[in-house]
């Protein structure tokens, strides 16, 4: 048995997490930038909570919350300037994946401005400045992973960087933050979450620590996918689905994602489909595909999920998804040529050609 397991983020979890550890910002710097969007951070007391610890250690700050669903790399190049003119020396990322992921690439910008392709190759000259994560949404679990995930208009597609000093040094998990959510991004975010458990578990890069904390947030979506579907979340539901993102993202740092996020970021760049419900919509099928490499992992994903099948498990998805109608042949084709490029489609357990993808595409909206 050998691995490597790397987690550097300290986890605060918890309701009033960011009040009851409010000196942990001013171990970090002291003339924060806050990076997120127009207004979740606001809405969902965050902002509030964060910018009274900040008085408290007598920080001074400054927001930027210009970013944009999928943001762009214009957009994280104007955060990195707003952060050099400030003389800001932490990012303090606030939201769901978009500004958490943001956050971490204005923190490489600050200190390296570099061009598109050279932060996208994961090429930058200076260390970045400490990040800080308070995550917004059940799902990305971004704020405990090496990722920045943005939208590379040259490459028509979502494009990572990965970069071990970009994990974020601290990450505030009050669930409470999520229940101004509505429905719909709650249900996305949520099977995002379980996609990363899924895929992490499935990963060839999978270790035995990280299956047990993939089996353990895939568990928590037992019983759950019923309350979504209702919209009847407790707060103890919440945390539970913070939870299971939380450790989907420690997985996800370890194992990567697999041909399922390959294929869902051109559903999300061509058809502008939530990340989570783009990887929702492919995932039954993708297992199907997997099935004959993992028999044992799919039977193990399904029995923790408390389903007879795979068929079961689509129309469980499609019923809190709903259905898509079906892509075009020439979406089949670009959307699965731009997949094989995907750096994370070798970690499928089964290595996929340009046809199965455009098999599991098709499968994908069809009826179950
Ligand atoms: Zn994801």
């Amino acid at each position: 048995m050998h691995f490597t397991f790397h987690l550097p983020t300290k986890i605060f979890f918890g309701t009033d997490c960011i009040a009851n550890n409010s000196a942990e910002f001013a171990l970090q710097g002291k003339r924060p930038l806050i990076v997120t969007g127009r207004t979740s951070a606001k809405a969902s007391g965050a902002l509030t909570d964060i910018e009274t610890a900040l008085k408290q250690s007598g920080l001074q700050w400054t927001v930027f919350d210009s970013i944009e669903e999928n943001p762009s790399f214009a957009t994280v190049e104007a955060g990195g300037q707003v952060a050099r003119s400030f003389g800001a020396d932490m990012i303090i990322g606030v939201g769901g994946g978009s500004p958490l992921d943001a956050a971490k690439a204005i923190a490489v910008l600050a200190t390296s401005p570099v061009r598109a392709q050279q932060l996208f190759d994961g090429g930058f000259p200076a260390q970045p400045l400490p990040v800080i994560a308070v995550p917004l949404t059940a799902g990305t679990g971004s704020e405990v992973t090496q990722y920045s995930i943005l939208t590379d208009t040259e490459r028509q597609t979502k494009r990572s960087f990965a970069h071990r000093d970009i994990f974020p040094k601290a990450a505030f998990l009050d669930a409470r933050y999520t229940q101004t959510l509505s429905q719909q991004i709650t249900i996305s975010t949520a099977i995002d979450a379980l996609s990363h458990a899924i895929e992490g578990f499935l990963s060839k890069r999978s270790t035995l620590m990280s299956d047990l904390m993939a089996c353990e947030a895939i568990g928590h979506f037992r019983g759950m996918f019923a309350n979504l579907e209702r919209n009847q979340l407790t707060l103890a539901d919440r945390e539970k689905l913070l939870y299971a993102s939380l450790l989907g993202g420690v997985v996800i740092a370890q194992t990567g994602t697999t041909m399922i996020h390959s294929l869902g970021y051109s559903l999300t760049y061509f058809r502008n489909i939530p990340h989570g419900r783009a990887n929702g919509l492919l995932l039954a099928e993708a297992l199907r595909f997997m099935q004959p490499a993992v028999p044992e992992k799919i039977d193990a994903i399904l029995h923790t999920l408390g389903l007879p099948d795979i068929t079961a498990l689509k129309v469980t998805l499609e019923r809190l998804l709903g259905e898509e109608h079906p892509w075009s042949h020439d979406e089949l084709e670009s959307f699965s040529a731009i997949a094989l490029q995907a750096a994370n489609i070798a970690n499928t357990p089964k290595i996929p050609s340009g046809d199965d993808l455009k098999r599991v595409l098709a499968e994908s909206t069809a009826q179950n």
